[in-house]
Order: structure tokens, then C-alpha cells, then sequence
């Protein structure tokens, strides 16, 4: 990034703003070398060497992540989970990692494995419970917090400087993986977080075409460059055409960001007193039981992510799940076409989630054409 902007939007719409001096082009190239040469002198021509260790289309793209989250570095991977598996890696056989019961449901099936295979001790808290997040730690035993929040797909709001506080008070450090509040909206950092995790397949690309992961540390200590280390070792780093692609998504990130939001917010306050709905579950909503932190964490809106508790329990969601149109029924979020999802089928037979819960993620369509679009699949119910 050569250019300076005090403005998040500016910052983004000019995501790696380029002028090719020979050519004129005004978008940055690809570059697909793997390696690079060296001088007359056999020193390194620039600071690059194997693209395992870093590539020039990685670069703008770290850059730009780091400042919106404000933090002092971002390191791209090439998926959510390839990130957060070398997060894990940060931690050693013996020590212990404090994570929610309900969160992304591979980032947890990974973290049970590890600490099963590696002696690490874990413990799930009810992200849900005031209190059970700081009574799971262990001082001078705990190494890693792990917050989700808002949490997929119950949207409940962790409050992210009391899980700051009550970490490093026990010597661990917190990760928030804030993947479905990019730094558009909620800056973890900001609040005391050491890392923030994002899968970028999500918002931050937001046209489902795309898998990534990224880090930001508050911090470029020890640690970072240990998970610098772990990346080029274990080789989960991002191809240049998927960095490319990103930097091309995050230039509307700001635009796409505000009409999930507003859309979300319709599709809630259409259907909070629905006869067939239970409840529906959105920060966003002045009575969720998440919206007074929310207010506090996630200042630029409170997101596309919503999730329908129908009347009808289990058969009702899944009714509902098969009988859109405009909603894809399809897995993931963040892309800016409408997807549903019936959780419950999807997720592991342990898993904690309602069976009544159908996962919204909006896009950026006409609200009205959602609300419609859900209304005639509740007709079926
Ligand atoms: C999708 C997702 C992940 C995993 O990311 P991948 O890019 O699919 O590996 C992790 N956390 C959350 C909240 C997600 O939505």
C-alpha cells in the first residue's frame, strides 16, 4: 500500500490502488512466480524467496487486513481453518485452551482433536453463562482463550474486553475469531484481543468463490514470528490468485458490508412476531439478550448472520430450509448472494445447536425479495 487514508471505506475501495507506470494499468498484478532470484552478488533481489515464505501478491493484501483490524500484522493461510490450526499449534502438551461449547463447529472438532492427540487440556464453557468463560480458566495452566463472536449460528455477543481481562490476568492470551464481524464493524484488537482469526472466505471476500484464512496480531513478539514459522513449515499458505481475488473482494467490503446489515435487520424485525417463529435470534434487535455488548464490540452494524427458532421444532426448520427460492440452501456465509441452512443436519450429532434453528446469512438482494422469499417457505410449514 503506497497510499495513505484515514477513512476504512477509502482504505478499502483503493485496496491495493495501483498505476503501472509502463502500462498505466490501474489493478495490480498477479504474481505467480514460486521463486526469486538473486543478484550478481548472489544476494537476494528483494525481500522475497519461495513462495511458501511470502509472495508479492500476499503483501498488499496483509497490509490492508492489519490496518482495519489495527493490529500490527496479518498473515494470510489458505483456509479459515489452516489459520487456526497454526494458532493451535502456539499451544504446548500440557497446557490447557478454554473454548465455547457452541462455535464454529470444524474449529472445534480440530481443537477436541488436538488436545486429545497432544495433552493439552480443554474446556468448553457456555458462552451463554455470565461467569463460565472466566471460571474455565486456569491460571498459569491456560495458554489460549478462544472467543467466537457474535457465535455461529446462535448469535450470542461475548463481551471481548472482560474475556481480554480475565485471560491475561491468568497469563493466556485471547483469539477472537470475528469472522462474522470483519474490521469494517468489530475491531478485537481494540478491546484487549492478542489475535483476531477470520475465515476470509467469508465477508471479507464475500463472493463465495474463494477459500482463505487470515491472523492479526496485536503484537509482531516471539509468538507471531513462531506462527510465521508454522505457516511456512506446514505449508497452509495461500495461493497469489486466491490473494489476488481477495484484495479485488475487500474493495467493496464497505458497501457489501452495509447492505447485509440492513438487510438482516428487515428480515428481523419482519419476522420477530411471526405466528410460526419462536424467536429470532439477532444482535442487532434492541431486546437480544447480546445487543447492549453488541453496541459496545460491533460499532459499524451488527452483521448479514441471523438465525429463524421456529414454533415447529426440528421438521418446521428443515421444511423451511427446502422450500426457498432465493435463499440458496448451501453451507458457509459472507457471499453476497442469501443462503439457509438447517444446522442441525449438518453439524456433528453432538453438536449443541437448537434442532428449530434455520441459519440465515443475508446478501445483498432486495429485502423485500427475502422477506417474500421466507414468508412463502413458512407457508409450507
Ligand atoms: C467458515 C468459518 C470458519 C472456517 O473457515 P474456512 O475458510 O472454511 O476454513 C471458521 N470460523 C467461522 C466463524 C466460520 O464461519
Amino acid at each position: 500500500m503506497t497510499r495513505t487514508s484515514h477513512d476504512y471505506r477509502s482504505l478499502l475501495a483503493q485496496a491495493g490502488h495501483f498505476l503501472d507506470e509502463a502500462t498505466g494499468a490501474v489493478t495490480p498484478p498477479i504474481h505467480l512466480s514460486v521463486t526469486y532470484a538473486r543478484d550478481g552478488d548472489y544476494a537476494p533481489i528483494s525481500e522475497y524467496f519461495y513462495t511458501r515464505y511470502g509472495n508479492p501478491s500476499f503483501t498488499p493484501v496483509e497490509s490492508l487486513l492489519a490496518r482495519l483490524d489495527n493490529g500490527a500484522a496479518a498473515m494470510l493461510f489458505a483456509s479459515g481453518l489452516a489459520g487456526m490450526a497454526a494458532l493451535v499449534e502456539l499451544v504446548q502438551s500440557g497446557q490447557h485452551i478454554v473454548a465455547p461449547e457452541v462455535m464454529y463447529f470444524g474449529a472445534q472438532a480440530w481443537i477436541k482433536r488436538i488436545a486429545r492427540t497432544r495433552n493439552i487440556g480443554l474446556t468448553l464453557y457456555n458462552q451463554s453463562q455470565p461467569g463460565a468463560l472466566e471460571a474455565a480458566i486456569r491460571h498459569g495452566e491456560t495458554a489460549m482463550v478462544w472467543v467466537e463472536t457474535p457465535v455461529n449460528p446462535t448469535w450470542e455477543v461475548i463481551d471481548i474486553a472482560a474475556a481480554a481481562k480475565a485471560a491475561h490476568q491468568a497469563g493466556a492470551v485471547l483469539t477472537v475469531d470475528s469472522t462474522v464481524a470483519p474490521g469494517v464493524s468489530q475491531r478485537p484488537l481494540d478491546h484487549g484481543a492478542d489475535y483476531v482469526f477470520h475465515s476470509s472466505t467469508k465477508y471479507l471476500n464475500g463472493h463465495s468463490d474463494i477459500l482463505g484464512g487470515v491472523v492479526v496480531a496485536r503484537e509482531t513478539n516471539a509468538r507471531w514470528y513462531e506462527l510465521e514459522e508454522v505457516r511456512r513449515y506446514s505449508g497452509g499458505v495461500m495461493g497469489p490468485f486466491e490473494a489476488w481475488l481477495l484484495l479485488r473482494g475487500m474493495r467493496t467490503l464497505a458497501v457489501r458490508w452495509d447492505a447485509v446489515c440492513a438487510n438482516a435487520m428487515a428480515v428481523a424485525e419482519h419476522f420477530r412476531s411471526h405466528p410460526k417463529i419462536e424467536r429470532v435470534a439477532y444482535p442487532g434487535l434492541p431486546d437480544d439478550p447480546g445487543h447492549a455488548v453488541a453496541v459496545q464490540q460491533m460499532t459499524g452494524g451488527f452483521g448479514g448472520m441471523l438465525s429463524l427458532l421456529l414454533k415447529g421444532g426440528y421438521e418446521a426448520a428443515n421444511t423451511v430450509a427446502r422450500s426457498t427460492a432465493m435463499f440458496i440452501p448451501a453451507t458457509s456465509l459472507g457471499g453476497v448472494e442469501s443462503l439457509i441452512e438447517h444446522r442441525a443436519v449438518v453439524e456433528s450429532p453432538d453438536s449443541m445447536t437448537p434442532g428449530n434453528l434455520v441459519r440465515l446469512s443475508c446478501g445483498i438482494e432486495a429485502a423485500a425479495d427475502l422477506i417474500a422469499d421466507l414468508e412463502q417457505a413458512l407457508e409450507r410449514v
